[in-house]
């Protein structure tokens, strides 16, 4: 760790903080403690502490070198599902999305439970009149988006999931991999402009809304592989924010790095690392376009760790560290969690994952 850079950053964030307590504080709002108008979600899908370390060896040859690394708060989530210790990342994404533990392979209903839609921290944000958007590097109907926004007995049927996104949920924006049940036609059916590569993105304004970008037919290529024509996880993010922060109601936005799962399951260092930065990458141009808009919270956590990783010692800058995987399967691991901007000392705490849920529901619905 670069304790010259922490410090720096320490002060920058108790200097903003000092700002907005002063700022809304002489106005009475809240007691001076002001709450997020806008709050993104990031969820490295597979990303335990390990991959996270990985990462951040190989990008800076320090342990704690990512953005989200210096974030003030730091904590562990814990993140079983209703009937296994290890939990799939429909069952993960349920949790989070609504507060509540379902079955692996169920998508935000009541299983155990009497089977009825589970309302979504997505869908109140939207019923509470804010923007809302979904952003990915899987296939848009893949169990973490999936449980945003759908509902759903089976994590397997992409067709239902895609209807029930776009006609049902219908959120602003969706950015992510095609295909898996999600068309160009079925979206402008629903009255999304749909884009499929970069510079339809780019191009993309907020009289466009809602839109959908589907980049390619199932999940987007490894960063490692290289994205040819489409966006990376960073570009994506930062369009999205763009767009949804142009209207003054806030905006509520999940992002997650879907592929760092898959490269922990082939139990391959290389991928790994590559995923994890570009996370890294999407939270630090997320962070500093926050910093000027103070009323943002970032929170990163995980669904789930994959591969069991286990690294031995550390590795120098561009070097990939000794990876030791104990399964190409998920573990019951705790996962890291991070926080930044107003509403983060609530997570300061260790966690479980339907707690996220209880604290964003808490500051959604906050007089
Ligand atoms: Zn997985």
């Amino acid at each position: 760790m670069n304790p010259f850079r922490y410090r720096k950053f320490t002060l920058l964030i108790v200097a903003g903080f000092a700002f907005l307590l002063g700022l809304f504080g002489s106005c009475g709002l809240n007691g001076g403690d002001p709450s997020p108008r806008n709050i993104i979600l990031f969820i490295g899908d597979g990303m335990g502490e390990a991959q996270v370390r990985a990462g951040s060896y190989y990008a800076t040859g320090m342990e704690v070198g990512l953005s989200f690394q210096q974030f003030p708060v730091c904590s562990r989530v814990t993140t079983f599902s209703a009937d296994n210790s290890i939990t799939d990342s429909a069952a993960a994404a349920t949790a989070i999305a609504t507060g509540k533990k379902v079955n692996n392979g169920v998508l935000s209903v009541a299983i155990p439970g009497d089977g009825k839609p589970l309302e979504t921290i997505l869908e109140l944000a939207k019923k509470q009149g804010k923007r809302v958007g979904i952003v990915t590097t899987t296939s848009l109907t893949h169990a973490t988006p999936a449980a945003f926004a759908a509902h759903q007995l089976s994590r397997t049927d992409g067709f239902a999931i895609a209807q029930q996104m776009l006609y049902g949920t219908k959120p602003d924006l969706l950015f992510g991999g095609g295909g898996e049940g999600m068309d160009p036609a079925l979206a402008q059916g629903a009255g999304y402009r749909v884009v499929t590569n970069k510079q339809g993105m780019v191009g993309l304004t907020f009289e466009d809304l809602p839109v959908s970008g589907q980049f390619g037919i199932s999940h987007m290529p490894y960063e490692y592989e290289g994205l040819g024509d489409l966006p990376h996880l960073s570009e994506m993010t930062r369009k999205a924010f763009e767009l949804l922060s142009q209207d003054t109601v806030g905006f509520f936005l999940v992002v997650e790095g879907g592929r760092i799962d898959h490269a922990a399951h082939r139990n391959d260092i290389q991928l790994l690392v590559r995923e994890v930065i570009e996370f890294s990458r999407a939270i630090e141009v997320t962070f500093r376009w926050a910093k000027d808009n103070s009323r943002t919270l970032i929170v990163v956590t995980s669904d789930h760790e994959t591969g069991g990783l286990q690294l031995q010692g550390s590795s120098e800058k561009g070097q990939l560290p000794e990876a030791h995987w104990t399964t190409t399967g998920h573990t019951g691991m705790v996962v890291p969690l991070y926080a930044w901007g107003p509403g983060s000392e609530s997570f300061k705490a260790n966690l479980d994952n339907t707690e996220i849920h209880t604290i964003l529901y808490d500051i959604l619905t906050k007089p």
